[in-house]
């Protein structure tokens, strides 16, 4: 069960506790883009997200990974950040892909994102610490997303079964919708 829950949760990624990342020896964070950064339907980053982030990058290497298009991913970060678009998450091959880029082994990286499917499950399987946080705007998801909700509404209820304890500490807080 431990490999389908995070680390830790956070409403947002302002809140995360990012010197407590660094202290466990975190050098790189993967941030996820849709409904982790920005909506899905904005097309660019936010100049809060680009302060957030470069403000981050004194601390940590940066590396945006998303399932989406290159398009979309190129015209929301541009310059400002190392990216990888078509990832495939929760498959490794996106993920190894993101090592090289970052030049980071998997027990340095954290990765953070919105959806347990694909970024919590994901991370898990490649090592990495994992941070969930709640999407940006639920209603912004499209029909691939929508069906990978379903599943994580499943799984979400499997989780609360097996282990309320756990569950209560780390996805209790967690509103997908
Ligand atoms: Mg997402």
């Amino acid at each position: 069960m431990n490999k389908k829950v995070p680390n830790e949760f956070y409403p947002n990624i302002y809140n995360i506790n990012y010197q407590n990342l660094k202290d466990k020896g975190i050098t790189t964070l993967f941030f996820d883009l849709d409904n982790t950064l920005i909506p899905y339907d904005v097309a660019l980053l936010t100049d809060e997200v680009v302060n957030h982030l470069k403000e981050l990058e004194k601390d940590f290497k940066v590396l945006i990974i998303t399932n989406n298009k290159n398009r979309r991913t190129k015209l929301a970060v541009g310059n400002n950040f190392l990216f990888l678009a078509n990832a495939k998450k929760p498959f490794k091959c996106g993920f190894k892909k993101g090592l090289n880029l970052t030049n980071s082994t998997p027990n340095e990286v954290a990765s953070i994102g919105d959806q347990l499917m694909t970024d919590v499950i994901g991370a898990k399987k490649m090592g990495f610490y994992s941070i969930l946080v709640n999407p940006v705007d639920p209603k912004s998801e499209g029909i691939p997303t929508k069906i990978n909700r379903f599943r994580e509404r499943c799984l979400l209820k499997r989780i609360k079964r097996r282990d309320p304890k756990l569950y209560k500490e780390r996805l209790d807080q967690f509103e997908p919708r």
